[in-house]
């Protein structure tokens, strides 16, 4: 059944898609931090930050089901439902974020950021991580050098390392800072004048380095000095994933110029959204008229809100930093039995897992971190490798994620690498 699913995706559907797994796993039903083959065996869920409240979640479910009943449109009429949900939302940002646009992806709302970080600056040159992912749109595929090959960067985009915590000497905010500000320099002697610094706060696909809190503040001063705004790419650590505070900047002490946000905000409903200080957006809104036909439509500001209720009654920034910490404290012990594990770092329930050769090396080992992803996902557990060599473990379940749930993962785990030849 599932080689004439693969033939049929592959017919209908072209060439350029992936799937997860050479085995891929063929899904009907999902239920907290759970989903169902139609087979009834269900798959815990350990990297899906979409689903952030559990996948089909009551409440959300119903509200999509209701304001759909009710009403359903584009953006260019009078509506409360948008009004109450970026109120709601906005409460939620430091007061000089006061503003949100919303789109329907992620991407969007970075292509948006990056277009009205031009028109504020004057600029054309944007900096980003070496293993950055941003998006989908043709300039964002030319800011993601995670892509590849495939995805030439753009004349004037610079990338730095990212700050990585397990590998750099010293202090790894003032190396990123440093970095930040080599790009500056290199830019200018280009002639070209810099436009901003975009990260993903929690640098998903760079290997997840969240520590030490505050390192993000000197390379935000730094690209500010130079005429450039800061962008904080919160796709992935935002709405609660990292425990502590509802947004990963927050970390750092810092009030981004824009914050672009997507896919946990709607649980699986395709609402994105780009929060901007109101002097930033001031150029753009002069010149440009801006119109995004499902961009903040009643129904996706219906489950924008359904998610910010879940959140808030269900306590899962607690949640995610209870079971995170208690994740990570597993994790730990587990790395007193396996070399390979070199690091455990992460902030509520995004933890990155690095395994390596040796710890003398610190070589990335990604051979291993394959083969415990498909070990895993033989025994119904689903996670993914991050990182430029792959061999980082990328935890990002449902924030609904329990104890029970970490005890499984864990145990798992401890199986798969125990059986590992060495
Ligand atoms: N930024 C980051 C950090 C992302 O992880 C993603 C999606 N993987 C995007 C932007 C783009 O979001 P979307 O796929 O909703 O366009």
């Amino acid at each position: 059944r599932e080689r004439q699913m693969i033939a049929r995706r592959q017919r209908l559907l072209g060439p350029a898609y992936r799937l997860f797994y050479e085995n891929p796993v063929h899904v009907v039903r999902g239920e907290g931090a759970r989903l169902y083959d139609p087979d009834g065996n269900a798959y815990l869920d350990v990297y899906n930050n979409v689903a952030c409240v559990g996948h089909s979640h009551p409440h959300v479910v119903e509200a999509i089901a209701r304001q759909a009943a009710v009403l359903n449109t584009h953006t260019r009429y009078l509506n409360d439902l948008v009004l109450d949900y970026a109120e709601r939302l906005l409460a939620l940002f430091p007061p000089a974020l006061a503003h949100v646009m919303f789109t329907c992806t992620g991407s969007e709302a970075n292509d948006l950021a990056l277009r009205i970080a031009r028109a504020h600056t004057g600029g054309t040159g944007f900096i980003v991580t070496r293993f950055a992912y941003h998006g989908v749109t043709g300039t964002l595929a030319g800011m993601s050098p995670s892509l590849g090959k495939g995805a030439p960067l753009g004349e004037a985009v610079r990338t730095v390392p990212a700050p990585d915590s397990y590998r750099t000497e010293g202090d790894a905010g003032a190396r990123f800072a440093q970095d930040v500000e080599a790009a500056i320099a290199d830019m200018k002697r280009a002639g070209i004048r810099p436009a901003g610094l975009i990260v993903d706060t929690i640098f998903s696909s760079d290997g997840i380095f969240p520590d030490p809190a505050g390192f993000l503040a000197p390379a935000v001063e730094a690209i500010r000095r130079a005429g450039g705004v800061f962008i904080a790419d919160e796709v992935q650590p935002g709405f609660g994933r990292t425990g502590a505070h509802m947004w990963g900047f927050a970390r750092h002490g810092i009030t981004p110029d824009m914050v672009s946000l997507g896919k946990p905000m709607g649980n699986g409903h395709p609402i994105a959204g780009l929060v901007v200080q109101p002097e930033v957006v001031e150029s753009f809104g002069r010149t440009v008229r801006y119109f995004n036909t499902f961009g903040g439509n009643p129904v996706s500001c219906a489950a924008g809100m359904a998610v910010l209720d879940v959140i808030e009654k269900e306590g899962l920034l607690d949640n995610a930093r209870r079971v995170g910490a208690y994740l990570k404290a597993g994790l730990d012990n587990l790395a007193q039995r396996h070399e390979v594990i070199g690091d455990v770092r992460g902030a509520g329930l995004f933890v990155g897992v690095e395994l390596v050769r040796d710890r003398a090396s610190r070589a990335p080992a990604g051979d291993i971190a394959a083969r415990l992803v498909n070990g895993l996902r033989e025994r119904r557990i689903l996670i993914s490798a991050a990182g430029p060599a792959g061999n980082i473990l990328k935890i990002r379940p449902p924030l609904v994620f329990s104890e029970a749930d970490a005890d499984l993962f864990l145990a798992a785990t401890d199986e798969v690498l125990g059986g590992l030849a060495p």
